[in-house]
């Protein structure tokens, strides 16, 4: 490997977000400025100070999720009225079309079964024709994802995400500002140096000076959440800071915040719900065209919604948390987090469930992977993300303290407690 002075990021042309996605290469003498020192790094016991303990409280706990849809401001509940009126009229206008021609005579009925028998193989043309036209505006529209090169289907310019992120951004601002803590609050203080940290780690990250990076914290204990929108804002809950066991947790679930929008999984949820909505506008339609009762296309519209879901939207998000989860450990390594934390307090996330009998929506109905899922598909990916940690020059992780021990000792205790109860 050829070595550099600075931290390069490495394009990969697989969707394998397990391979780095970047490398901090190094000379051997002098530390890349683009690569974060770790004098900054606070220890758990700062942490703890700065913190209102205690900590992972069942309160906090409850309901966590990062990148949630949570408090939604009006925009996108328009949006999400607008398709579904859309919807409605598309059944309506099938239920009608129905409807008229049942009501029509034998004779008339008979005329449009002969003219399409007559005109038949012109019909199945126009429909061949029409579902090519889809799939080829669906292929000349496939993109690389920046760093996985993983192909995703955009139609939505950056302009277009851009306005309506502005939008959005002005709509949470109102709707929290009367609980947005002030700038010199510790927590802010805190949150932010995480945020500058990572930002100074990953300088040479694709496109990362196009957002305007600013993370603000609500004053809500009862809300666990961190969404990030892709302006760069990211509003971060004190509910969910409760969540976390120290800084370097904060470092990432932070990095995961920021990945989301590095990759721009803006631009790719809206042009998938775009896509999907014309989509099922026509499939419902056909269906309230022609199945031969209100009652059947009822039945067959929710049962093809909960495959859209199960099948189509689910994965669809989960494969962008998995992705976030995977690059924002590569962008905590390069800012020099300790990302064995990130094992640590997803399976202290695990554990947590666990112990308070709390029952997980199953993976195949939930937006998010499974907290025990998603720490071992991570704690697959430290081995990687502390080589690319090294790379950076980091200074070496304290092996006496090691948090996936500390979490596999909490994992091994709690299934003693859940056998001890009888509950395994
Ligand atoms: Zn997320």
């Amino acid at each position: 490997m050829q070595l550099r002075a600075s931290c390069t990021v490495r394009l990969l042309l697989r969707a394998r977000a397990s391979h780095a996605f970047a490398r901090c290469q190094h000379s051997n003498s002098s530390r890349s400025s683009t690569c974060a020192s770790s004098s900054r790094i606070t220890s758990p016991l700062q942490f703890r100070t700065v913190l209102s303990p205690p900590f992972r409280t069942p309160e906090a706990l409850r309901g966590l999720s990062t990148s949630s849809r949570r408090n939604v401001p009006w925009l996108p509940i328009m949006a999400i009225v607008s398709r579904k009126a859309f919807r409605l009229v598309a059944a309506l206008a099938g239920g009608l079309i129905r409807r008229w021609y049942k009501g029509l005579p034998q004779d008339k009925r008979g005329l449009f079964v002969a003219l399409y028998r007559k005109h038949k193989n012109i019909i199945l043309a126009v429909v061949a024709s029409l579902f090519s036209l889809l799939v080829v505006f669906y292929a000349s529209h496939i993109e690389r994802t920046p760093v996985t090169g993983r192909l995703r289907f955009i139609t939505v310019t950056h302009a277009q995400l851009e306005k309506i992120a502005g939008f959005e951004l002005e709509q949470h601002l109102a709707l929290h500002s009367r609980h947005l803590l002030p700038d010199r609050d510790r927590r802010v203080v805190m949150v932010r140096r995480a945020l500058a940290k990572l930002i100074s780690g990953n300088k040479d990250f694709p496109h990362i000076n196009d957002h305007e990076w600013k993370v603000l914290v609500v004053d809500d204990h009862t809300v666990s959440n961190a969404f990030v929108l892709p302006t760069g804002h990211i509003f971060f809950f004190t509910g969910m800071l409760d969540t976390l066991e120290n800084e370097e947790q904060l470092g990432i679930v932070l990095s995961h915040e920021m990945a989301h929008t590095l990759l721009g999984h803006g631009l790719e949820n809206m042009s998938y719900t775009k896509f999907l909505d014309w989509i099922q506008i026509v499939v419902l339609a056909a269906i309230w065209t022609i199945l031969p009762s209100d009652g059947i296309a009822f039945v067959t519209t929710w049962f093809y919604n909960l495959c859209q879901q199960t099948v189509l939207d689910l994965p669809f998000s989960r494969k962008l948390e998995i992705e976030a989860d995977a690059v924002g450990l590569q962008i905590a390594a390069k800012a020099c987090f300790d990302v064995r934390e990130s094992y640590a307090y997803w399976i202290g996330m695990h554990v947590h469930e666990k112990a308070n009998e709390q029952k997980p929506v199953p993976s195949i109905f939930s937006t998010h992977p499974d907290h025990g899922d998603r720490a071992e598909r991570l704690k697959s990916l430290i081995d990687s993300a502390v080589e690319l940690r090294t790379l950076c020059n980091c200074p070496p992780l304290d092996l006496r303290k090691d948090p996936i021990k500390r979490a596999d000792s909490m994992k091994i205790h709690m299934h003693q407690q859940l056998a001890l109860q009888g509950k395994v």
